[in-house]
């Protein structure tokens, strides 16, 4: 498994927790970091962007060298990031590719610089078998807010018009914590249950939900399966995650 994402040095999200969600499936992960953050569980103070031209030469490395059964893409940070596995993505063909359009950090830090959002838009979106948004990253890309079932159904449409496959709009933020599962460019569509958990380890929900994804698909498990196994995941991660740090504590 193949993480494609931010360092955060307090492994509550990016590829160190990737790393120990792909491990916890029993997959073996391997990484490409995108961008450094200066970040705790306090929040993120800084990114600092990865040279396109490292990120190419590291995927470059890894695919010459590992049989990737799944890949996984989070915070890309800058615009130069996200062409650079843009042309990844289209030289070489994966069996899954999750992608979990990661824009603005709970503690409201950019993760994605503007220009960089344009390239996910344009040419990630199509390049993915699935993306996870939450709530408000479904709402930035497509500009429509979700406050019903209704907002949510029309923001997946207009995710499969952009041309998204299969979307997955998270809903852990909102008060009911459902998941909404839309499925070969809309044709069929799944909610998935939730009950909000009460806990202050949150940071890193995202990253873990779309990284376990990958490894269900990865496993071989159908979409909807491999949906309702994450969210599981993510759901007893939260419930057992210990207080660590003075801020928002790392989920896994
Ligand atoms: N840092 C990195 C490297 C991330 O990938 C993410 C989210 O995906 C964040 C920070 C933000 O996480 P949170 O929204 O839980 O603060």
């Amino acid at each position: 498994m193949l993480s494609i994402a931010g360092y955060d040095p307090s492994s509550g999200a990016g590829v160190t927790a990737d790393i120990k969600t792909i491990a916890a499936h029993g997959c073996y992960g391997i990484s490409c970091i995108t961008a450094l953050t200066v970040q705790s569980t306090r929040g993120v103070r800084r990114v600092v962007p990865v040279s396109g031209k490292a990120i190419t030469a590291t995927l470059d490395e890894l695919v010459g060298d590992f049989v990737i059964s799944a890949v996984k893409i989070g915070m890309l940070g800058s615009a130069e990031a996200a062409r650079a596995v843009a042309r990844f993505l289209k030289c070489h063909r994966f069996k899954t590719v999750v992608l979990d359009p990661v824009l603005v950090s709970s503690s409201g830090t950019r993760l994605l610089a503007p220009e960089g959002v344009q390239v996910l838009k344009r040419e990630l979106l199509k390049l993915a078998d699935v993306i996870t948004p939450n709530a408000a990253e479904a709402a930035a890309l497509t500009g429509i807010r979700i406050d019903s079932s209704q907002d949510r159904e029309r923001t997946a449409q207009k995710l499969h018009e952009l041309g998204a496959r299969n979307v997955i709009v998270t809903g852990g933020h909102l008060k009911i914590p459902n998941d909404f599962l839309s499925m070969d460019s809309g044709a069929r569509a799944k909610v998935l249950t939730g009950r909000k958990v009460s806990t202050r380890s949150t940071h890193g929900t995202g990253c873990a939900f779309s990284t376990a994804l990958a490894c269900n698909l990865a496993l071989g498990k159908g979409l909807a399966r491999a949906t309702a196994a994450a969210k599981k995941y993510v759901t007893d991660a939260l419930k057992s995650a210990r207080p660590i740090g003075k801020g928002i504590g790392p989920v896994v």
